[in-house]
This record gives structure tokens, sequence and C-alpha cells, in this order.
């Protein structure tokens, strides 16, 4: 039985960890579950955000998975997400984007992952009120975080059979801090003979995105970049109701959805799980737990192939019929 980490999180995270629990429980998944508190609600309990316990908890089983957590929009504690990446040096956000079996868009060719570099540029939360009416926030782009980012970006695509990395900034604006990320990218390249290397402007890419999106296989990007490219490529292939990541460092691992929190619509039934149950099988096969998450896969798939899915993807059915659809599919095979 393996340990893992499980931030059931707030708004949706709740509902959607319940949901994905119950999956992974009727597929056979050999996991022992280590609950652990983040955000408002530890904050109410212990005062912080991130207590020390759930942190110690992902260093000592080395994986998590992690529902959503608000951020306090402009006041209030810092986002536990980009506090955990920071003193778990998960230094890696991967997202892959590709179609779904049976969830239409416009496009059904994509097949991207956004690599995001997880804990610089303007998150590293260096703010400063300069008056009352001026605000600064400082870009932090280092050379090592460069480096370290494009390197699992070129890693990633020789593993995992991929033919181009592109890097994506506004070098051409931001010349020194985005310069110097470029740089990086370049010298990575060259050590990668065998990875086709180019290169992209953030705001032309966006627009290539949404024209031609076959066109991309890897993209290597700094933090805020990458955080906004990523939400564009879920939206490519049905929105962020299925859009899975994995923040990865060394040592740990933590799977999670890129959704947000969705307070609107909290308790309503209506969440879609998708994303964090795919971030699960991501987990099982990190694991080692290969058989059960392909039966999960196939499972979910059938359930979208008989039409059963939930509003955000064009759907009508509720976030419970949706999961009980899914265990029926389990429990046919
Ligand atoms: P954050 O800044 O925390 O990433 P956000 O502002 O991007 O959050 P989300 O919470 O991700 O916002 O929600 C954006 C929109 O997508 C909302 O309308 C929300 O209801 C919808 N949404 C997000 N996740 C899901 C989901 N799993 N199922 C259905 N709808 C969702």
């Amino acid at each position: 039985m393996t340990k893992v980490t499980l931030l059931k999180g707030d708004g949706i995270g709740p509902e959607i960890s319940e949901a994905v629990i119950k999956v992974l429980d009727y597929a056979g998944a050999d996991i022992d579950w280590d609950c652990q508190i983040a955000g408002a609600e530890a904050v109410e309990k212990y005062n912080t955000a991130l207590p020390e316990n759930t942190v110690n908890s992902i260093r000592r089983n080395k994986t998590a998975l992690k529902a959503p957590i608000t951020t306090p929009i402009g006041k209030g504690f810092r986002s536990v997400n980009v506090q955990l990446r920071k003193e778990l040096n998960l230094f890696a956000n991967v997202r892959p984007c590709k179609n779904i079996p049976n969830i239409k868009t416009r496009f059904d060719n994509v097949d991207i992952v956004v690599v995001r570099e997880n804990t610089e540029d303007l998150y590293a939360g260096i703010e400063k009120q300069i008056d009352d009416n001026t605000a600064q926030s400082i870009k932090i782009i280092t050379r090592d975080a460069s480096l370290r980012i494009s390197e699992y970006a070129f890693d990633y695509a020789v593993k995992n059979n991929r033919i181009e990395v592109c890097a994506v900034t506004k070098a051409n604006i931001c010349k020194l801090s985005d310069g110097l990320f470029l740089q990086c990218a370049r010298e990575t390249a060259e050590k990668y003979p065998q990875i086709k290397y180019r290169e992209m402007l953030v705001d032309n890419c966006c627009m290539q995105l949404v024209q031609n999106p076959g066109q991309f296989d890897v993209l290597l990007l700094p933090n805020l970049y990458g955080d906004i490219v990523s939400d564009l490529t879920a939206g490519l292939v049905g929105g962020l109701g299925i859009a899975k990541s994995v923040n990865t460092g060394k040592d740990c691992a933590v799977f999670e959805a890129v959704h947000g929190s969705a307070p609107d619509i909290k308790g309503l039934d209506k969440a879609n799980p998708t994303a964090l149950l795919l971030s699960a099988v991501d987990m099982l096969k990190y694991i080692g737990q290969n058989t059960t998450a392909y039966k999960i896969e196939k499972a979910l798939y059938k359930t979208l192939s008989d039409n059963i899915k939930t509003a955000d993807i064009g759907g009508n059915a509720r976030c419970s019929e949706f999961v009980r659809a899914i265990i029926e599919n389990l429990e046919k095979n």
C-alpha cells in the first residue's frame, strides 16, 4: 500500500476529492491516504495557511494529490499553491493538454505539454507600495532556475518521445529577464540535438495556439506566461474541468487539477471531477499502479462516450451522476 498525502482543498475541492477517492477505491487503488489541511481551514485551526505537518507529510510520502485551495484576491494569506511549490522546491509545473475522446472541441489534433517554471518570475511575491498611487511588482528570473526548467523540458521531451520544445517569452520587451530565460533555453537546446528547438513571443504564441494548435509540441515558459498559456491550452481541449497537472521537483510530486476552487459552483453538485481524476490517474502511473490507472481511464472515456457529461463540457449530468456512471463502467470491466 502506498501512502499518499491528500489535500481536499476548499470551494469545490472537497466534493471533487470525495468523487476521485470513490473512483480510485472502486478501481482497487492500493493507497493509504494521509489527509492534511491547508488554506483558510488551516488558518482557522493553526493560524497558518500552510502548516508544517502538511509540508512534512508530503516530504515524507513524496507524492500528494491536491484539490484546489482558494487564494484570497488582493489581501489575506499568500497563495498556498505558491508556498507549497517553494517549500518543496517543486520547480516544474507540467500541464499536458490533449484531446479527450468524446469531448468535442474546435480542434481534434491538440497534444501539447506546457512546462512552466514554478518558483520565480512575478510569483516571487516581491511587491511594494511606492505611494498611494503606485505599486511595484518585481519579476525575478535566475540562471539556475531557468536552466533547471529548460533541462526538465528537454529531458521530458526525450523521455516522452516528443519532437520539439518551443521557448515562449516576451524577450523583446523584458530584454534582461526574459532574455536570460531564453539564453538558458538556447544553451540547453544545444545539449539535446535530437529535439527540435524554436522560440516564439508569448503574444504571437497565443494567436497561433487558437489558430493552429496542432503545430505545437512541448512549450517551455516562465511562470506567469505558463499560467496564462496553460489555461488557454486547457480551453482548446474542453476547458478547466478536464485539465490535469503535476508540480514536480527532485524529490516530490504534487498532482492537481489546473483549475481553481470555483467558489461560484461550490456545493451545487455541478463540478466536473475529471481534471482531478486524470491528475490522480497520472499519480497512479507515477507510483507504479498502471493497471488501475488504465482501468479508470477506460471507464472515464466510456462514460463520456455514453454522453454522460457535466455542464461545463456540454452535458447535463450532475457531478454525482457522472461519478456513479464511471463506477458502473468500472464494475462492467
Ligand atoms: P484560480 O485563480 O484559483 O486558478 P480562477 O480564477 O482561474 O481560480 P477557477 O476557480 O478555476 O477560477 O474557475 C474559473 C471558472 O471555471 C469558474 O466559472 C468555474 O466555475 C469554472 N470551473 C473551474 N473548475 C471547474 C470544474 N472542475 N468543473 C466545472 N467548472 C469549473
